[in-house]
């Protein structure tokens, strides 16, 4: 009986740690305006673009790992083995808290993980990773937990974070996107989830947050998710720096791909050009319809059965981008042109409010130190009370 009570004890005692830890022991922050972009000029990641030299990547797969506890299934091999058949230039695994470097050899390996083991699934890819951030909050998270643990992946400074899936299990809600600042990156379209309302919440709250496409590949034997959802990187080398770079400065878009498109054909953005403020763009291929849309997901205009098109944008809208779909089924998504006041992506413009960090700190210690005393004073040593023998008995 006394084993049992001591187990349950440390069982109560280590969640209550957990839960005053999450809650009460991290950063509280306070969170700048949510302001559009502002400024007169529009900028455009795209502008330096005039080639379709563009490298087909997937930066989330996962394979067999942790003796098969985390959902993954085939070998690294086989999952590069996949990649390379279907035309990818890059192909990153991202196993749970475990970096891949079965390809450091080879050009444009990506050195990369998913960060998270929460319940909500707030997930975060590290991409360009040196080392592992093990810690996380494992209860439904707040803004601050979610915002501390974007200010700790930063301390890697060459990695570029992405949220992962933010749409699953509302692992970021539009309020958090709305403030959360320290990410380059959203994995908008996937074939596990879509987030263009995370993504349009993001821009349209000033955040300059560029689109990846993935897989979330988890079992590449049968084969399902495999070469479904793609990004396209525009760098001058496969080096990881550029591909890197590439990625944080916006050269890059993602791809759906449909069912009848060759693999190695992916249509492509041959340019996309700002003058003044006409903006112009070129694809590869006919397209059956290009729709452009501003703050909030709105559908602005669109086009039908074209290749190349132009516009004029004004400052009444804070962005736009381009989304081109094709008979096929394949649908591109560009990052959208903004009205820039500079911000720089991924500065965190939140800032730790340190009375408030330490209130809640003493809180928190208060809650540990009330729950010590009441295990001691119950079933401490010198307490007359046993297991089974509650206050009723003493009281009659
Ligand atoms: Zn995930």
């Amino acid at each position: 009986m006394k084993v049992l009570r001591n187990i349950i004890i440390s069982l109560l005692t280590g969640i209550l740690w957990l839960v005053v830890l999450q809650y009460f022991l991290g950063n509280r922050y306070t969170f700048a305006d949510q302001a559009a972009y502002k400024g007169d000029s529009l900028f455009n990641p795209y502008q330096r673009i005039d080639k379709p030299e563009w490298l087909k990547g997937n930066f989330h797969a996962h394979c067999h790992a942790w003796n098969g506890i985390t959902n993954g299934h085939g070998s690294a091999e086989e999952v590069h083995r996949a990649y390379d058949s279907l035309g990818y230039a890059i192909h990153a695994l991202s196993n749970y808290h475990e970096i891949d470097t079965s390809l450091h050899r080879r050009p444009a390996y990506i050195p990369a993980y998913e960060h998270g083991y929460n319940i909500q699934k707030t997930h975060q890819q590290v991409l360009g990773a040196r080392a592992i951030f093990w810690n996380d909050f494992i209860f439904p998270q707040t803004v601050h937990n979610k915002q501390s643990i974007l200010a700790a992946l930063q301390r890697d400074p060459q990695a570029v974070i992405v949220l992962n899936h933010p749409s699953k299990r509302q692992g970021y809600t539009l309020e958090d996107l709305k403030v959360l600042t320290g990410y380059h990156c959203m994995e908008v379209v996937s074939a596990a989830a879509k987030s263009f309302e995370e993504w349009d919440t993001a821009l349209s709250s000033g955040k300059r947050v560029y689109i990846i496409g993935n897989d979330d590949l988890h079992n590449v034997r049968t084969g399902d998710r495999l070469g479904r959802v793609c990004t396209m990187v525009y760098a001058p080398t496969q080096r990881q720096e550029d591909i890197l770079t590439a990625l944080k400065e916006g050269r890059a878009y993602a791809a759906e791909i449909g069912a009848g498109q060759d693999p190695y054909r992916v249509p492509a953005l041959l340019g996309l050009k700002v003058h003044a403020d006409t903006v112009s763009v070129v694809l590869t291929d006919t397209a059956q319809a290009i729709r452009v849309i501003t703050e909030n997901g709105r559908l602005w205009k669109s086009f039908a059965h074209c290749r190349a098109l132009s516009f004029r944008a004004d400052t009444t809208h804070a962005y736009y981008r381009i989304e081109a779909q094709f008979e096929n089924g394949t649908v591109l998504y560009f990052n959208p042109v903004f009205y820039s006041e500079g911000t720089s992506p991924a500065t965190i413009t939140a800032s730790i409010r340190p009375v408030a960090t330490w209130w809640h700190r003493a809180i928190g210690l208060l809650i540990l130190l009330g729950w010590l005393l009441l295990v001691k004073r119950l079933w401490g040593p010198g307490s007359k009370r046993g297991w089974g023998r509650g206050r009723l008995q003493r009281s009659e």
